[in-house]
């Protein structure tokens, strides 16, 4: 029986896990049937093998938990990367566009303009200081002194770059002109109203002189009271 035993305990493992001939099969059940020493023995593997099953299982959870959470974490950074890489597009954006974009007016000083009527009539306006961001200009026929003339009234903006950073360039000359036909007022079907001869002041714009066009003749010349007088011509008075 002893020897029997030793075989029997040989074959449980592949009994167990359901590998053996049948006729192993059959005599290990018979055995067992008779020696529970030996049935003993395929209980505890039993035993040891749902044992080792929780645990695989319990380990599998506690993998797939961590997994979960890794996945989680690993899309939170992502999140929040992109929400940041957005944010900082959004300031970078913002911030270019207030250094390049945001107009502050330049306010008029002596000296800051001088004008040069070229041989063909034409009003050449020099910007004589550092640096500009753009020039407005706009046309209008006004009373003054009795007389309907047409002038042309001027601002200069800055923006922050060119307040605070930019260089000017060497032997640049910052000019614009007046009289081709450009910076004068033209009909719907773009023909000039007015010509460079009709001009007879410009004027520099200072205070509120935002929507010049939608303001009645009366709120123009509140607006345009305080302008300063750059150039005009001759023969007016
Ligand atoms: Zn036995």
């Amino acid at each position: 029986m002893k020897n029997l035993c030793e075989i029997v305990k040989d074959l449980l493992p592949l009994y167990h896990d359901d590998v053996c001939s049948n006729e192993s099969r059959s005599m290990v059940e018979k055995h067992l049937l008779e020696c529970n020493d030996c049935k003993k023995y395929l209980d505890s593997m039993n035993n040891d093998f749902i044992q080792s099953n929780i645990e695989k299982a319990t380990e599998q959870a506690k993998f797939d938990r961590l997994k979960g959470l890794k996945k989680k974490l690993f899309r939170k950074t992502m999140m929040i990367s992109a929400v940041s890489v957005l944010c900082a597009i959004v300031v970078f954006l913002a911030g270019f566009s207030l250094i390049f974009h945001y107009e502050i007016p330049i306010l008029y000083e002596d000296e800051l303009l001088s004008v040069d009527i070229a041989d063909d009539g034409v009003i050449n306006i020099l910007f004589n200081s550092k640096d500009y961001h753009c020039i407005y200009t706009y046309t209008k026929t006004i009373e003054k002194n009795g007389i309907e003339q047409d002038v042309v009234f001027v601002y200069y903006t800055d923006s922050i770059w060119t307040k605070y950073f930019s260089k000017p360039h060497k032997n640049e000359v910052k000019q614009f002109s007046i009289g081709n036909n450009i910076m004068v007022d033209s009909d719907k079907n773009g023909e000039s109203i007015l010509s460079k001869e009709d001009i007879t002041a410009v004027y520099y714009l200072i205070g509120d002189y935002k929507n010049l066009a939608q303001m009645s003749n009366e709120e123009f010349t509140k607006a345009t009271q305080d302008a300063i007088l750059i150039w005009k011509k001759c023969t007016v008075l």
